[in-house]
């Protein structure tokens, strides 16, 4: 299977604390790195996780609270003192586009590298796309503009048989058709049925990141079918008066979301700083949807 896995860099809310970072997550897709979000200690975190910023070239924002974006000014003046070259596109909420831009506009002064702010509005849609991996941005609800991102991977080609490629005399210029599912006429006209030469291609996997949003079934219809949902999980149902109104979401709700949506695997986070348990709020996520990984700084999840 290719390399597709969620690390979480920072799973708090609000403010940082001697547990929690501010929201952080980088998705390592083929040693590819996106960013999600990155709050203050973004970068801190990745040199502790050993990642290469080389390989970072698309950061997306969900919002402009600051536990969401006060780490990209530095990072980014970070990335300018190593001589990187080539392009880092910032993927934000329209409202942002300006003051991320007036920032590294004076810290990057001097920058080796082309910085491109892609505003995100209205119902968002495709905000990057390869051969391999498309992201999607979709609104969230929340107190600002707000988006969250959904990973998909395209449909991967079939496994060739190399033994029965061997045995028809194959030749390397059909591989290609035969992957995507063609069957092989050799040149007296003998068909050899696709099943044959090949076995099922590994499945196209996805990943969604809801982060910050108050409870709406709308989120679930953007994210059905999901194989992995963060979904963030501010409170416990005890607030949950309050999580509403300030466009949160509880435990529960999240897990209420992960099983409308279908998703497999439910991961929580953005942590109020009232929890020093965070497994208070995993329980509460269970009683209602059945896998849920919480969220903690250097955790890493392969998309399987
Ligand atoms: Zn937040
Ligand atoms: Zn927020």
């Amino acid at each position: 299977m290719a390399k597709f896995q969620i690390n979480i860099l920072g799973c708090g809310s609000a403010t940082p604390t001697p547990r929690h970072n501010p929201s952080c997550q980088v998705i390592d897709y083929r040693d590819n790195l996106f960013m999600i979000d990155c709050g203050e200690g973004s970068q801190s975190m990745m040199r502790r996780m050993k990642m290469n910023f080389t390989r970072l070239n698309h950061i997306f924002l969900s919002h402009m609270h600051g536990d969401h974006c006060l780490g990209l000014p530095g990072l980014l003046s970070t990335l300018s003192l190593h001589e990187r070259t080539g392009k880092v596109t910032v993927h934000l909420p329209a409202e942002g586009v300006n003051i991320m831009k007036s920032i590294t506009d004076f810290f990057c002064r001097e920058s080796t590298f082309e910085i491109a702010f892609e505003p995100v509005t209205g119902d968002g849609g495709v905000v990057f796309d390869s051969p391999a991996l498309e992201v999607r941005a979709f609104p969230l609800y929340h107190r600002v503009p707000c988006y969250g991102y959904i990973f998909r991977e395209k449909a991967k080609l079939r496994h060739i048989k190399g033994d029965m490629v061997k045995f028809h005399n194959v030749p390397v210029s059909a591989l290609h058709d035969i992957k995507c599912g063609a069957d092989y006429v050799k040149h007296d006209g003998t068909v050899v049925p696709n099943a044959a030469l090949t076995s099922d291609a590994d499945p196209a996997m996805s990943y969604a990141y809801c982060s910050d949003t108050m409870f709406d079934e709308r989120v679930a219809e953007a994210v059905r079918g999901v194989d992995v949902l963060y979904h963030e999980s501010t409170y416990s149902s005890e607030l949950a008066v309050q999580a509403r109104q300030r466009g949160h979401s509880t435990a529960r709700e999240a897990a209420e979301i992960a099983r409308m949506a279908g998703a497999r695997k439910l991961i929580i986070g953005h942590y109020s700083k009232r929890y020093t348990d965070v497994e208070l709020l995993a329980r509460e996520a269970r009683e209602v949807f059945d896998v849920v990984i919480p969220a903690e700084e250097g955790l890493r999840v392969d998309l399987l």
